[in-house]
């Protein structure tokens, strides 16, 4: 075991919600930063306040609630930039102010249209200005792995005694390999004069799927901190995957001789919650928290599996936080079990949620028998929104067939008020949708609809997830709703869309 500490630094909250589709609202980013805190990340990149006062307010509230880990916010190397930055991350106890300059002669001649001078000036005056307002400065050369060698020492040398004291190489559009990397890393760290006076620090792009092998590359040189994302989201094909970084140098440790400050057991919640909350799928076979990364299929690996796990089992789901305990709950499971379960689960519920989801689960194992873990998380998550449930479905009616116009007739109910309308549509849920239209005023246009089941079996848990976009709002919204009719699911995952855009209108 080595003592030397790779940091993670996770930007799921600015990288990570550029990614196409991807969408989170002020509440949805306050509870990715509670877990991230929980997961024992370094640094947090909350967002990049210049960019929109949603933004802002965002990395405020983070700045607020966060104790553990630096809250950083990003800003181009210009003052107002800057400036915005400084004053959303100014509550944290701990802080950093992340900025930026590309330094590749495409993004120097093309895009900013200087001279190399100009960017080296401009790297060294946003360092200085940034460091009047916040101790910890972080400079990140854009383009690094496309810059010229020569003249990326010459940068990291000045903003370093300007004051940066992290100063970051990434491979900003995932050109780099990981020998070319390695090389480029240790280039900088042995031509640049003050280097021992900041951390080395490396941001991946998977373009070419080398942003994970890539990152390691770059630990194995000597990189301090690694730049990485929950299940890799990010702009394009993603940034390098934080769950694949940690428990590659911690099942690796003979060969990367460091270990990180992640709580390990933390990665699954979270992966799920980030994945919930943006709306992007967790490809199945994705390395440690797709569905299948612990799932043994033939036969022979099944065998071996049962006689020694490690025949086949490169890390235990426990490691991750994925509870290989086969416990099912039934119908006279009390409520009891129920609460210790969901316990061991990591929920911390108040004695009412726990009435509701107690509720809830009853009418589920009668209908189910066998309630496994999914098929709690999935009650739990669609009790604890991230919005405030403004309507709510009180009862529903769908009549649809062969030979008939489908049509809906729906309840809400809004502050004890009671709403109801119908609507005909082309298909159920389409009157569904229709229908919710008249009784809100909300208008919106379906993007994206899925249904999946949670577990296997005819009567299990539907999951609904809808993308909508509401053009009152210029916005696309992603809603979820879960219950055994699927109907019913896709009704509260299109409501629970409306009620999120009405945080927008009212
Ligand atoms: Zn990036």
């Amino acid at each position: 075991m080595s003592s030397r500490i790779v940091k993670i630094f996770d930007t799921t909250l600015r990288d990570g919600e550029q990614s196409p589709g991807a969408s989170l609202n002020i509440e949805e980013k306050i509870a990715i930063a509670k877990q991230l805190e929980k997961l024992g990340v370094d640094v947090i990149e909350a967002g990049f306040a210049a960019a929109s006062p949603g933004d802002f307010e965002a990395i405020n509230a983070i700045a607020k609630i966060i104790k553990n880990s630096t809250i950083a916010s990003l800003a181009r190397a210009v003052k107002q930039d800057i400036e915005k930055g400084l004053e959303a991350i100014k509550p944290a106890p701990r802080k950093r102010l992340h900025t930026f300059i590309a330094t590749s002669p495409i993004h120097v001649e093309k895009k900013l249209k200087m001279s190399y001078e100009a960017v080296l000036d401009a790297a060294v005056d946003a360092v200085k200005f940034a460091r009047n307002g916040c101790e910890e400065v972080e400079f990140s050369a854009e383009d690094a792995t496309r810059s010229n060698w020569d003249y990326l020492c010459k940068v990291v040398e000045s903003v370093i005694n300007a004051g940066a004291s992290v100063v970051n190489l990434p491979d900003t559009v995932g050109y780099t390999t990981p020998q070319e990397y390695y090389e480029l890393i240790t280039y900088i760290k042995n031509k640049v004069p003050n280097i021992d006076k900041a951390e080395v620090s490396v941001h991946c792009h998977n373009d070419l799927g080398m942003a994970v092998a890539n990152s390691l590359s770059a630990v194995l040189a000597g990189a301090d901190q690694v730049e990485c994302t929950i299940n890799g989201i990010g702009e394009r094909a993603g940034n390098a995957s934080l769950e694949e970084i940690v428990m590659a140098i911690k099942v690796r440790n003979d060969i990367y001789k460091a270990s990180t400050n992640i709580n390990t057991k933390e990665i699954y919640r979270t992966s799920r919650l980030v994945s919930k909350l943006t709306g992007i799928d967790i490809q199945r076979n994705k390395a440690i928290v797709g569905k299948n990364a612990f799932a043994h299929e033939a036969g022979i690996h099944q065998d071996g599996v049962i006689k020694e796990k490690s025949t086949y089992e490169i890390m235990k789901p426990e490691d991750v936080g994925i509870d290989s305990s086969s416990l099912v709950l039934g119908k006279h499971s009390g409520k009891h079990g129920l609460e210790k379960r969901l316990v061991e689960l990591g929920y911390q519920l108040t004695k009412e949620q726990l009435e509701d989801i107690f509720e809830k689960f009853k009418v589920l194992a009668d209908k189910k028998k066998e309630v496994y873990d999914e098929d709690l998380h999935a009650l739990v998550e669609d009790k604890i929104k991230f919005s405030p449930s403004v309507y709510e479905i009180v009862s529903l009616q769908v009549s649809s067939g062969t030979n008939i116009t489908p049509t809906a007739t729906i309840k809400l109910s809004k502050n004890g008020e009671i709403f109801e309308d119908a609507a005909l549509g082309d298909g159920p849920v389409d009157a569904v949708y229709k229908a919710l239209e008249r009784i809100t005023f909300v208008k919106g246009q379906l993007k994206f609809y899925e249904i999946k089941s949670i577990t296997e079996s005819r009567e299990a848990l539907g999951e609904a997830t809808v993308k909508v976009y509401f053009p009152d709002i210029d916005k696309n919204i992603i809603g979820r709703g879960v219950a055994t009719d699927v109907i019913e699911a896709s009704a509260k995952a299109y409501l629970d869309a409306i009620n999120k855009a009405l945080m927008y209108i009212t």
